[in-house]
């Protein structure tokens, strides 16, 4: 006898997972059981029906009957392709080709069908009492004898059939539990991944590389090894990310990582801890090894560069290093620090510098001071201890002196005369740099007021720190300082770095051009610092533009700078700009930057800044020709 299947397919429940969604709303715990499936398994096609019916009356209509343990199971395994299709099986103890509990044992044991109740039609008339439990241990979940009593029938396959529900629902809860574990365990272990290292370059997170220099710190004492740190800043990076965009920025802290990664070996550690800064932790490095290390990136970094389509940019760095002997008691952080400020006085010194931290650095000392000189500058404001050194800046073609830069210095209270390179960055951190860039303001209008009628082609030229943009009354204050004192506004040209100019680009053309209205000339200062895209030019509305000292120092014995200096020069003259070369120091330079058809030079070997404007002295003007200029 074949597969009697009374039921089409097509009219069978919905899947598991659908009836685990229906049985959670239910509020009625037999709601739903009509439409599961109940399988006959019986070789004596009579029975078979008689049960049918028997379901059939009770509402059970989703019946199926199969003749045999194979049709059984071949109806089983359809169900494993569409899962939950067989919610009971009635089985009859009297199968012709399978023993009733193999195939109980079978159905219970296997993952896919252990959930369904099999309930065992005793149909034997041997069958003993002793056999039930015989029954129970093969996995049968009940045992039903013929004759069928109807009254009893009914209430066996709804406790059978309610179990399957709880038995579906509770395999419903454990598979969700299992992968919701499974995902928790995968976040757990992104979200490790994430605090530990640097999701765009893939290095390490500076939480990471704490870790890693703590136990290199006592690693290093207990086996009486030194531990260093580089600290490596890039220079420029947010001026090719504000130019080129975020993703290009992104691209090239990607590709500086994976520079940096050729240098790795498992004596380092590599990290990178802020959006342009990295470090690198080695271990067991003597100070003669880790400075050749540091030359070999800085090497590297000369090296490289990037390019975006026709743009080609070299990329500077500053490398701060930290060097910690065994019996250095010093926490990570205090290394960190360290390495840091050492790489804030490479930076200083110019660009591709190294710097190794030293205790007695002047340096350190002042930026750790920080709080020490507020109140300083402060000071100098309120008593006005400040004054201006002028600096000649001549034309090359007349060889005659066309203007001065005014350059600040502060008084401290033994007189002594300090640059403005050591109080101007802490006024702008600290917020006092919009006082002062007035104050620089109305005292440098202020000298040109008091020059003679005959010096009245004599201009100035007034340096504007990076945040003037941030001023919002900057402009209105020059125009009445001009308005007030006659002054013709063509004699003022303002100065801003390349740098700052760039990292702020739209509100720094936007006060460029409102000053250019206004009258005053504009030049960018320290040009070509780290620099060399210059595609921002053909927008930038400046008349001057200030070629760094550091590309003219040594300008007679260096090639390269040679030719930047060339290309800086013509890309002037392509843009209607005028060149102004800086640090003129000797003659031979003087004479190379003219035959190079530069406009205008300033440096010591022309004049050092002086307090003398023309023969006019003023009290804001710096009284004791100091040594420092
Ligand atoms: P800067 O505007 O590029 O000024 C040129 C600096 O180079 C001046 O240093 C000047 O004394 C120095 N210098 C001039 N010729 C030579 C030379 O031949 N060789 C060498 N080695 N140095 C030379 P200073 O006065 O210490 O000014 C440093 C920087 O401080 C200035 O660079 C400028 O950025 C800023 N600064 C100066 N005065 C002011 C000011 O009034 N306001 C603002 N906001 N910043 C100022
Ligand atoms: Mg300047
Ligand atoms: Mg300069």
């Amino acid at each position: 006898m074949g597969d009697q299947t009374s039921t089409p397919a097509s009219q069978l429940p919905a899947s598991e997972e659908n009836s685990a969604a229906d049985f959670s709303q239910e509020i009625n715990p037999t709601d739903g059981l009509h439409a599961m499936r109940i399988v006959i398994v019986n070789e004596n096609s009579n029975s078979a029906l008689f049960i049918e019916a028997l379901l059939h009356r009770n509402g059970f209509r989703n019946t199926t009957i199969t003749a045999t343990g194979q049709a059984l199971f071949s109806v089983l395994k359809k169900s494993t392709q569409q899962p939950a299709q067989v919610d009971l099986i009635l089985i009859s103890s009297t199968l012709p080709d399978i023993e009733w509990q193999q195939a109980s044992r079978e159905i219970s044991t296997s993952k896919a069908w252990q959930e369904i109740p099999v309930i065992l039609i005793a149909t034997d008339p041997e069958w003993f009492e002793a056999n039930a439990k015989q029954a129970f241990n093969c996995g049968i979940t009940d045992v039903i004898y013929t004759p069928l009593r109807p009254a009893h029938f009914s209430p066996r396959i709804y406790s059978a059939l309610l179990l399957k529900k709880e038995r579906t629902i509770k395999k419903i809860n454990a598979r969700e539990l299992e992968t919701e574990l499974a995902e928790r365990k995968v976040i757990d272990a992104r979200l490790q991944y994430l605090v530990n290292h640097d999701d765009l370059t893939g290095l390490y997170s500076r939480r990471r590389l704490v870790k890693a220099l703590e136990n290199a710190l006592s690693q290093g004492r207990r086996r009486g090894q030194p531990v260093a740190l580089l600290h490596i800043d890039l220079d420029q990076f947010k001026v090719i990310n504000d130019l080129e965009g975020h993703q290009a920025g992104d691209q090239l802290l990607v590709n500086i990582a994976n520079m940096l990664r050729k240098f790795i070996n498992k004596d380092k550690v590599i990290a990178r801890i802020s959006a342009d800064e990295y470090t690198i932790l080695i271990q067991n490095s003597t100070q003669v090894r880790t400075l050749e290390f540091a030359e070999m990136i800085r090497h590297a970094m000369k090296m490289f560069s990037f390019e975006i389509e026709d743009r080609v940019y070299s990329i500077g760095m500053s490398i701060g290093i930290a060097l910690v002997s065994a019996d250095d008691d010093i926490s990570a952080s205090e290394v960190l620090a360290r390495a840091d400020q050492a790489c804030f006085i490479a930076k200083k010194h110019g660009r591709n510098m190294i710097h190794l931290y030293d205790e007695q650095d002047q340096e350190v000392n002042l930026q750790r001071d920080e709080a020490q000189w507020t109140p300083k500058i402060r000071n100098a404001l309120t008593h006005n201890r400040f004054c201006l050194m002028f600096q000649p800046v001549i034309n090359l073609k007349s060889n005659q002196i066309e203007h001065y830069e005014a350059l600040i210095r502060m008084r401290d209270e033994h007189n002594e005369l300090i640059s403005p390179g050591i109080f101007i960055p802490v006024a702008e951190r600290v917020g006092m740099i919009h006082e002062i860039d007035n104050w620089v303001i109305t005292q440098a209008i202020g000298a040109l007021q008091q020059l003679p009628e005959d010096k009245s082609h004599v201009s100035l030229n007034i340096n504007l720190s990076s945040h003037a943009f941030h001023d919002p009354g900057l402009l209105q204050r020059i125009k009445d300082s001009l308005h007030q004192s006659g002054v013709d506004a063509r004699r003022i040209t303002f100065e801003i770095t390349e740098t700052a100019a760039i990292a702020n680009y739209e509100q720094t053309r936007a006060m460029i051009i409102k000053l250019r209205e206004l009258g005053c000339g504009f030049a960018l200062d320290d040009f070509g610092v780290g620099f060399n895209s210059f595609s921002y030019l053909k927008q930038f509305p400046v008349d001057y533009l200030k070629i760094d000292g550091s590309f003219i120092t040594n300008l007679v014995n260096d090639p390269i700078d040679q030719t930047l200096v060339k290309s800086m020069v013509e890309i002037s003259k392509t843009l209607g700009k005028k060149t102004v070369a800086e640090f003129v120091e000797s003659e031979e330079v003087l004479e190379m930057i003219k035959s190079y058809g530069i406009d205008h030079a300033q440096g010591y070997y022309i004049g050092k800044p002086g307090s003398e404007f023309e023969g006019v002295e003023s009290v804001s003007f710096c009284p004791l020709a100091p040594n420092n200029a």
